[in-house]
């Protein structure tokens, strides 16, 4: 497995033992915790001058700050994705500038492109043949399409609820798809089944040690984009949590490498019938109690038991930022609105971040100078059919 000069390995988050990289592809072996990829910053041979001479065509182009060399990566050229400024919806939020990182714009439509593209360049690197993972839709696309790509075998697990073309995509890209009834934990359950039986290769949120890793790039991305000014917010959609881990851990690299100053506030937005992490950031605890009866429209954030809350909660916390739920009306209101003012296309799951970054705004949390980035972690067009049956429910 080729790796990238300054790549030191994993490091488990809980007990903080260390593990050679080609040899670890999964959760701690002494106490099963998280593993994070860590580096020696003083080797890391970039500047903000070498950066700007690049082309901005790939998240690839942080490659010494990742753990794999361009060259060896399973790409498709994903990242790169535009900050669109908003004037409408900064007026209306009442806020400097508002500005939309669009993730729509990736090779499968979303965000999960950049974990998938740094976790199948490890399984590639570890011989894998075969792949697997359980997702609510998205994740197992993007898995399916890089798996193709690099001639491996994707075992797909996902629920009902995933939309038609998350799963159509799935067996397009030749990727093996189980459809299990029920919510992301069912399919869960027919994936850790299926994994005690088999050599696959994990790529399941935060097993293997990467998806966090290539998400982390959307924040090199975001602080380049405003010519190194730290924004003052950003709100994600968060389920997993798994981007926003990963964008406070760049946030936290660029400051130690004096690229920026300070941290930006993270803010945690979730749907009000799964919000684990907003109920455990308001009662002020570090480990969420799992949703005992998930239940919104925005199937990519229905996480009910996040297993890296404490994590999350941390980095909501560190940054000085908190966390909001907002009801599926009000998240399918937003995503019509931004369609509407903004033209850009946000799927229901993302357009929490869109009504919750209202809701903030609403409660003070920004000042009229701020700048906020809402992520649209994917494209509207893969659940059009949600958004215009709103419309319909209102006789449009
Ligand atoms: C997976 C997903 C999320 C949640 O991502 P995490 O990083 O795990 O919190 C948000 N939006 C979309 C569109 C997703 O597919
Ligand atoms: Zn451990």
């Amino acid at each position: 497995m080729e790796t990238t000069a300054a790549f030191v390995g994993l490091e488990c988050i809980d007990c903080e033992a260390s593990f050679d990289a080609t040899e670890a592809n999964g959760r701690c072996e002494e106490c099963g915790g998280i593993l994070d990829p860590t580096y020696d910053y003083d080797a890391v041979e970039l500047d903000r001058e070498t950066l700007a001479a690049r082309p901005f065509d790939s998240m690839w182009r942080y490659e010494e700050l990742l753990p794999f060399p361009r060259e060896s990566a399973v790409t498709m050229d994903e990242g790169a994705t535009p900050l669109v400024d908003c004037p409408t919806l900064a007026d209306e939020l009442g806020v400097g500038r508002l500005l939309i990182k669009d993730e729509g714009r990736n090779p499968t439509g979303t965000f999960k492109d950049r974990g998938q593209t740094a976790a199948m360049t490890a399984a590639v690197g570890h011989g894998a043949s075969d792949v697997s993972l359980a997702s609510a839709g998205n994740a197992g696309q993007s898995a399916a399409a890089y798996a193709g790509r690099a001639d491996l075998d994707a075992h797909v697990f996902l629920p009902t609820r995933a939309s038609h073309t998350m799963k159509a995509m799935v067996n397009v890209h030749g990727g093996d798809l189980t459809v299990v009834g029920g919510r992301i934990g069912d399919a869960g359950v027919a994936y850790d089944e299926a994994m005690a039986d088999e050599d696959w290769h994990p790529l399941q949120t935060f097993v293997t040690p990467y998806r966090h890793e290539g998400k982390k790039t959307m924040f090199y991305e975001v602080a380049e984009q405003l010519e190194w000014e730290v924004p003052d917010a950003i709100v994600y959609p968060t389920g997993g949590g798994v981007g926003l881990i990963g964008m406070h851990k760049a946030a936290r690299e660029l400051r130690e490498l004096g690229f920026t100053d300070g941290l930006p506030a993270m803010y945690a937005a979730q749907a009000t019938g799964c919000a684990p992490i907003v109920e455990a950031f308001e009662e002020g605890k570090d480990v969420h109690d799992p949703v005992e009866h998930p239940d919104t429209i925005c199937g990519g954030i229905e996480i009910p038991d996040p297993g890296a809350s404490p994590w999350i909660l941390e980095a909501l916390r560190e940054s000085g930022g908190g966390a909001v739920a907002t009801t599926d009306e009000e998240i399918l209101e937003a995503a019509i609105a931004v369609a509407q003012n903004e033209g850009v296309e946000m799927a229901p799951t993302c357009a929490a971040a869109a009504s919750g970054a209202w809701k903030l705004a609403e409660r003070g949390e920004f000042g009229t100078d701020d700048t906020v980035v809402i992520l649209n972690t994917g494209t509207g067009n893969k659940e059009a059919d949600v958004l215009r049956s709103h419309l319909m429910s209102q006789g449009i």
